[in-house]
């Protein structure tokens, strides 16, 4: 590896190598190591020209020197940038290049008398020793009191040199003094495990002893030949070291990254394992499952090891009456879906489903959370009754039945058949209540309640719109005079007396119909009209049917004998 534009080209390859890494890392000393190279580069640059083109001589001498400087000064002061930010590394760096090369370039382009030369070094040290004693952190005192010893002693004999010999080679003096005080920071800066700060000191402590080598006059011939034929070892040593650290900080990433995702997954591990709700992963094109938390096989009663044996949709119940009920009466939940699902042992268990697409070990899946809501299904279910239905008599009341006579008409109105709203009142029913009192007419509303009920077909609806008033609901009729029926048939439920704990009671009922549409076509005017024939009926004796439209079509039943 022999002559200049190898050396050229191998520089340009460091530098595309840490231009390429400085980009992706966050650490800067890779920043400053590309600059680096980018001012060896330019020093041998200047070198090169200098060995073909011998005009302007002084100015050449100084830029090789200023550029190798600059250079391993960058080198030096990346080990600081970290602790001290990069602003203030390049303003100390350019300080005390600055310093350096004042004496020094001055020199190569006028006489400087050896005591100006000799103050201008001592100067220059001083300036060199602040800066590292204000740099160098004290919990670092082998680098700290290893430059500034460097500073004091090197430092020393250099202003001696100066003010005492012509000191023809005081650019390689100052080089190598840098060089040795990076040498001793790569020496600190290097771990336990990486080797690169170790070869990156000997490369710099190398680097210096070619530069001292080379000063030396009296060398043999050998020496010399050596130094020739090796003398840019040391450099690319360096620049080794240096690569070597790329390597050894991806190592460092991978592990650091490696116990980072070892962490987090042990943190998901702990939250989907004792996650209070069923979770599992499955697959996303059959729904197999791949795994399960704790909860789930708690609530399911199958173990980790029989989930994985199975699929969702054998945990799935079929769609059923009740299922469509729940959903009439609760909606659609707010997120996810509500299924049945079925328990080991066949219990129902209904839970809302909500579920994730995931990529779970290099395999599309599915995340489920499946929220056991049996307990909570059941009381709203209750609350829902409730809230429709009349407490005594189990009937639905005047809200509910206000809703499915809206949707009879609406069904009628489509399909163009007849409906009849019939109101329905004991007689005389507070003379129950003051003769056996409120306990016993509870009991007898109970019973005139069922066996209204028992006369309704399941699709029509009879509601306690009132205290001892019922309104029946009833659809599909094809003329208006099958109403007729319909009131008979719920009148003549009452032909038996009602039995009750202390003995038979003989009630009656007074009824009013309205029909659909031939009487009216709205549900208000509907339930008025009806009321009106009820009252309509009171009027005419009790115990009878009264019918809207028509004046006194009055159904007249036998009033049943009471024991
Ligand atoms: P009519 O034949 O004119 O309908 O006479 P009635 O006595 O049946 O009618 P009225 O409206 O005068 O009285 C209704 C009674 O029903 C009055 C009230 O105390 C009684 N009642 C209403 N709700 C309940 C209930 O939940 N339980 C009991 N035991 N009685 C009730
Ligand atoms: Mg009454
Ligand atoms: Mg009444």
């Amino acid at each position: 590896m022999q002559g200049p534009i190898v050396d050229l080209v191998l520089l340009l390859l460091l530098i595309l190598f840490f231009g390429l890494q400085q980009r992706r890392r966050p650490q800067v000393y890779f920043r400053f190591w590309f600059v680096g190279w980018i001012f060896v580069f330019l020093s041998y640059v200047a070198w090169f020209i200098q060995a073909r083109e011998t005009n302007f001589q002084p100015l050449q001498n100084a830029e090789c020197f200023d550029f190798l400087l600059l250079g391993v000064l960058t080198f030096l002061m990346s080990l600081l940038a970290k602790e001290h930010g990069t602003r203030k590394i390049i303003l100390c760096g350019l300080a005390l290049a600055a310093a350096s090369m004042v004496i020094v370039d001055t020199r190569e382009f006028m006489a400087i008398p050896p005591l100006v030369l000799a103050s201008g070094v001592l100067l220059a040290e001083v300036i060199g020793f602040s800066i590292a004693f204000m740099l160098i952190p004290k919990r670092w005192p082998r680098r700290r009191y290893g430059v500034l010893a460097i500073c004091v002693v090197y430092g020393s004999a250099l202003t001696a040199y100066a003010w005492l010999t012509p000191a023809t080679n005081l650019d390689q003096c100052v080089v190598v003094e840098v060089l040795l005080c990076a040498a001793v920071m790569y020496a600190g800066s290097a771990g336990r495990r990486g080797v690169s700060g170790w070869a990156g000191t000997v490369g710099f402590a190398a680097w210096a002893g070619f530069y001292l080598l080379k000063m030396h006059p009296g060398n043999p011939a050998w020496l010399k030949i050596g130094l020739a034929e090796f003398w840019n070892f040391p450099k690319y040593f360096v620049g080794f070291s240096m690569i070597l650290k790329v390597f050894e900080e991806t190592a460092d990433d991978k592990a650091r990254m490696a116990e980072t995702f070892r962490d987090l997954y042990e943190d998901f591990r702990l939250l989907y394992d004792t996650h209070p709700h069923p979770m599992w992963i499955c697959n996303e094109s059959r729904g197999r499952f791949l795994t399960a938390n704790e909860a789930a096989t708690k609530e399911y009663g199958y173990s980790i090891a029989e989930f994985q044996g199975m699929t969702m949709s054998e945990l799935e119940l079929p769609h059923d009456p009740e299922a469509e009920e729940v959903d009439s009466v609760l909606g659609e939940p707010a997120e996810g879906v509500r299924v049945r699902h079925q328990h080991k042992d066949g219990r129902v268990v209904w839970v809302n489903m909500v579920e994730r697409e995931i990529v779970y070990l290099g395999q599309e899946a599915r995340l489920v959370i499946a929220r056991n809501i049996t307990e909570r299904l059941k009381l709203d279910r209750e609350l829902s009754f409730r809230a429709q239905h009349d407490v005594l008599t189990g009937l639905p009341n005047r809200q509910l039945l206000e809703e499915r006579l809206e949707q009879c008409l609406q069904s009628c109105r489509v399909e163009e058949r007849r409906a009849a709203v019939l109101t329905i009142d004991v007689d005389h029913f507070k003379l129950i209540n003051d003769t056996y009192g409120h306990l016993v007419g509870d009991e007898c509303l109970k019973e005139v309640a069922a066996r209204l009920k028992s006369k309704i077909r399941k699709v029509d609806t009879i509601a306690r719109t009132g205290g001892e008033e019922f309104t029946a609901v009833v659809s599909g009729l094809n003329k208006a005079s099958d109403a007729e029926k319909v009131a008979a048939s719920l009148m003549r439920v009452f032909e038996a007396p009602v039995e009750l704990p202390f003995g038979a009671l003989g009630v009656t009922v007074s009824v009013g119909v309205a029909v659909y549409p031939d009487d009216a076509v709205d549900s208000t005017t509907l339930r008025r009209l009806s009321d009106e024939a009820m009252y309509r009926a009171k009027r005419a004796g009790r115990n009878r049917a009264a019918y809207s439209g028509e004046k006194t079509t009055v159904l007249d039943f036998k009033k049943p004998e009471a024991s």
